[in-house]
């Protein structure tokens, strides 16, 4: 099968690709515009594979989308493009609406034409799969409530507003074109080639540089964690096995306070990396509280209990492995990060 991914070269759409080129036999387009987010040498393992190809195409120009779709004639699109740092959304809300509610309605549009002149069977086969957050939800007060897929839509920040409305618009042109669609609904992910602006890789690159480790308010807010190769495999499964129609919550069952993340890096980088930049004697002695992010959400946590049962995923890391393997790859891959680093990003975190 074809597969379009969009937003290949990010975070998450990365480990979707080399995913499928290493674990599969299925062909593969990224679609990326290639933002400050979107990075090619995270796909330098499998970018000389034949069933790999990359095209520049900004969602935001849906006639450059039209063209690609006809080109390439995909059986399965996966949409992760987004603009998807809430603090950057905070500070500049344009571009999030344009890239993700608008690139969407593009892309959704783009989708329908093409759809409509698939024979029967492959119209039916066909996927458009959207790929969104649980901060559509809003966030949680009690300690035993989870976001089902039927929890009602309340979201806080420009970023989720922005993914609650391309979300409506993707199960709309399932419901009103007959388009198959699938959604998923998928908590923080972890793990390699992470854009050091996002708290987990920011906290490892400042350790590593004796730079102050910054906790938005007390650090209390709770994260539910999943491992970025357990999304991409998660993923994968709903796209080539997902009902149409059908809404899909990913989940780690690893809640984990921004606290508890931090102090955990900290004590995983004094076994790993014991020796540490002049002057600082613990890592942790670096953490620093913050000024609380506006509308800062307390608790996010998915019920994964549907996926589970209905198409037999689960994650394979616990927080504790998972987060072992993130630190000690940012240890190895020093190449990946300081060439981020170098370009325009300089361990500045927004908000600050
Ligand atoms: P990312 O910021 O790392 O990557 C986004 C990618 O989209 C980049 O490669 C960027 O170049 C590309 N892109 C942005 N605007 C574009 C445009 N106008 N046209 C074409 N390409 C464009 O994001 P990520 O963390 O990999 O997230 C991927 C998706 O998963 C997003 O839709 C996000 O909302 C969702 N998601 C993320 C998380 C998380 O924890 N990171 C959790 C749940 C859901």
């Amino acid at each position: 099968m074809k597969f379009l991914v969009t937003g290949g070269a990010g975070f998450i759409g990365s480990a979707v690709i080399r995913h499928l080129i290493n674990e599969t036999d299925h062909a593969v387009i990224n679609l990326d515009c290639l933002t400050y987010a979107g990075n090619l040498n995270s796909l330098d393992s499998i970018s000389q594979n034949k069933r790999y190809t990359f095209t520049k195409v900004d969602l935001r120009n849906a006639a450059a989308i039209e063209e690609a779709i006809k080109k390439y004639r995909p059986d399965i699109i996966m949409h992760l493009a987004a603009e998807s740092h809430v603090d950057r959304s905070i500070d500049g809300p344009d571009d999030f609406i344009q890239t993700n509610i608008i690139g969407t309605f593009n892309l959704l549009e783009a989708t329908r034409k093409f759809h409509s002149t698939l024979p029967k069977e492959r119209q039916q086969q066909f996927r458009f799969h959207h790929i969104s957050t649980d901060e559509v939800y809003g966030d949680l007060e009690s300690t035993d409530e989870l976001f089902t897929e039927n929890t009602p839509y309340s979201p806080s920040s420009p970023y989720s507003a922005s993914k609650a409305s391309s979300d409506h618009l993707v199960r709309a042109w399932g419901r009103t074109y007959n388009l198959p669609i699938v959604v998923t609904n998928c908590s923080n992910n972890y793990g390699p080639f992470h854009f050091p602006e996002k708290l987990i890789p920011h906290v490892i690159l400042n350790a590593l540089q004796g730079k102050s480790l910054p906790v938005y308010g007390t650090g209390s807010q709770i994260r539910d964690w999943l491992y970025v190769e357990d999304h991409a495999r998660a993923l994968i499964t709903v796209a080539t096995q997902g009902e149409a129609n059908e809404t899909y919550n990913i989940g780690g069952h690893n809640e984990k306070s921004n606290l508890t993340v931090v102090e955990t890096i900290c004590s995983l980088l004094e076994e790993l990396s014991p020796k540490k930049p002049v002057g600082v004697q613990y890592y942790r002695d670096l953490i620093t509280f913050v000024k609380d992010r506006p509308g800062h959400d307390q608790r996010y946590a998915i019920d994964a209990t549907k996926i589970q049962k209905e198409l037999n995923w689960e994650p394979t890391e616990t927080f504790e492995s998972g987060i072992r393997k993130t630190v000690q790859w940012y240890l190895e891959n020093e190449d990946w990060w300081l060439s981020v680093l170098n370009g325009d990003y300089r361990l500045e975190r927004l908000g600050n």
